[in-house]
């Protein structure tokens, strides 16, 4: 599955990212954000260069200059899975997983400043995360990965046997 993003296609994705900890720091315009140990959502797009690719390559490395809300939390919790839709809609991904059981949204504002459709681009979640991406990816026909899909391979690749 994981060639289907080598290429440099364009569209949403969904970032499951959980917190060990509670984070508790100054997101940007929004000021001191707190947000409890749990699972979240963020929504977004990539309809630039390097398309879906380069973006989640960027949002599951650790180090990286803050620069979106959602930096915040990818250098302090773990990103663990994540929902590439080609040609889809992050604020469309948004209302459907908002349709969703226990889904709220847990600071207004959050991703969203420039969009004038949603509360917030991140979301929090008390079910189950994975099972959650499972049910949009059912609904939108996107692809579910691990966040270990788009680390760069640093070490020699495991045995087989
Ligand atoms: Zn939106």
């Amino acid at each position: 599955m994981q060639e289907d993003l080598t290429s440099q296609q364009l569209g949403a994705y969904v970032l499951s990212i959980k917190l060990q900890r509670s984070f508790c720091g100054k997101v940007g315009a929004l000021g001191d954000v707190d947000l409890s140990p749990g699972h979240y959502f963020y929504f977004g797009s990539a309809r630039g260069p390097g398309g879906l690719a380069a973006r989640l390559s960027r949002h599951v490395r650790m180090k990286k200059t803050i620069h979106w809300h959602v930096d915040h939390l990818t250098t302090f919790g773990q990103v663990t899975e994540i929902l590439a839709v080609e040609g889809g809609d992050e604020c469309d991904l948004r209302h459907l997983a908002m349709q969703l059981n226990s889904i709220s949204v847990p600071v207004t504002g959050f991703g969203s400043s420039d969009c004038p459709r949603c509360p917030a681009h991140l979301l929090a979640s008390e079910e189950e995360a994975s099972e959650t991406l499972f049910l949009l990816a059912g609904k939108t026909g996107g692809r579910l990965y691990s966040a270990e899909s788009f680390l760069p391979i640093t070490a020699a690749q495991p045995s087989t046997v």
